[in-house]
């Protein structure tokens, strides 16, 4: 079996595989992290922004109290939103976050977007999370990026995480970062699978010690599901686990489409961290370092690449584009 976690630039080690928290109904986030530690995975991923941050945490706690594992088992990555990018806000959102799983720490805490928003109370804050009023309006903040940067070391240094990171940012803001960084970026978390492969934006981040992470490895999968404009460019596009490459392989190696977009990645030292709730995918989604794929495989998953974005705040804010992937 191939290596199955990453070592961090903090020094702590992360999974390969881990499982992802979005659209987990906040009902059901307690059984879902439960049962999902059951089928094997150690590894969550989080954030304020899927409102289940006290139940996933619940599912954890449960699983210790039970002698399922330990807390140093379990590697926990969550983020702080747009809406809280100036340093005291940083600050108290992190802390109101690792209490809200309740298990001590967090292991990595990651700036979710390169943007700031103006800053909502909490009581106050409405869903979705972009818009600050029913007209759809989206109010940029001036806080610059170095600030929230700075606002996370002092997180580490608080012991309320133990690494930090940054999603859905690129080449320019890392370069940036990295001028000024006390605490390394210890990971770097970005929309990823085949129709948006990114390769030169991977090849940096690992050149630089930055562990990648990959999110909808299932490309237009996860966006079907949205409403309206949120899932306009999934529904143009030929789903990629029914592609001829991913299926071919699929066939010629006794796995999934699903297992081989994760190998993909995972073989390449990209981690994954795929949603399911059904339990059979579940299991299937973990055993993805246990099979090889040639570099020729490898290169012709690549070859799918057409630069197709869904997670873009550019494309679905149309009315206050956010283009922060220009
Ligand atoms: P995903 O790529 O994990 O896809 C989920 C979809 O694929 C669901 O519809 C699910 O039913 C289906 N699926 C799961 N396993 C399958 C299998 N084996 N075979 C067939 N279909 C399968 O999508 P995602 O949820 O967008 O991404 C994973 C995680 O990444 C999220 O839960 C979240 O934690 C994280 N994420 C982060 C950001 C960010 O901005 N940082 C954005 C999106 C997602």
């Amino acid at each position: 079996m191939a290596q199955s976690t990453v070592k961090l630039a903090s020094g702590y080690e992360m999974p390969l595989v881990g499982f992802g928290l979005w659209k987990v109904p906040a009902a059901q986030a307690a059984d879902t992290v439960y049962n999902a530690i059951k089928a094997g995975y150690r590894c969550f991923d989080g954030a304020y922004d899927y409102q289940n941050e006290k139940e996933a945490g619940e599912g954890v706690r449960r699983a210790i109290k039970e002698g399922l594992v330990r807390r140093e088992d379990i590697f926990v990555m969550t983020k702080l939103w747009n809406n809280y990018h100036r340093r005291e806000h940083a600050l108290a959102m992190a802390k109101a976050q690792n209490e809200a799983w309740g298990l001590g720490y967090i292991d990595l805490y990651l700036i979710h977007f390169p943007v700031a928003l103006k800053y909502i109370e909490t009581e106050k804050r409405r869903y979705p999370a972009w818009w600050m009023d029913d007209a759809g309006t989206v109010e940029p903040d001036n806080v610059p990026i170095r600030e929230t940067w700075e606002a996370l070391e002092t997180v580490v240094d608080m012991g309320v995480a133990h690494a930090i990171g940054v999603s859905n940012f690129q080449a320019q803001s890392l370069y940036d970062i990295q001028r000024y960084a006390r605490h390394p970026i210890s990971a770097l978390q970005i929309e990823h699978h085949p129709y948006l492969a990114q390769l030169d934006l991977v090849a940096l981040a690992q050149e630089h010690n930055i562990v990648v992470t990959a999110y909808s490895s299932f490309g237009p999968q996860s966006f079907m599901e949205l409403p309206g404009i949120f899932s306009k460019r999934a529904k143009d596009t030929e789903p990629l686990l029914e592609t001829a490459v991913v299926k071919s392989l699929a066939g010629k190696h006794g796995k999934t489409p699903a297992q081989i977009l994760l190998r993909w990645a995972t073989q390449r030292g990209v981690a994954v961290i795929p949603k399911s709730n059904n339990a059979a995918r579940l299991a299937q989604n973990l055993d993805v370092l246990s099979f090889d794929l040639t570099l020729d495989e490898l290169e012709s998953i690549s070859g799918l690449d057409k630069g197709l974005r869904f997670n873009d705040p550019g494309f679905y804010l149309p009315n206050y584009p956010l283009r922060i992937f220009a």
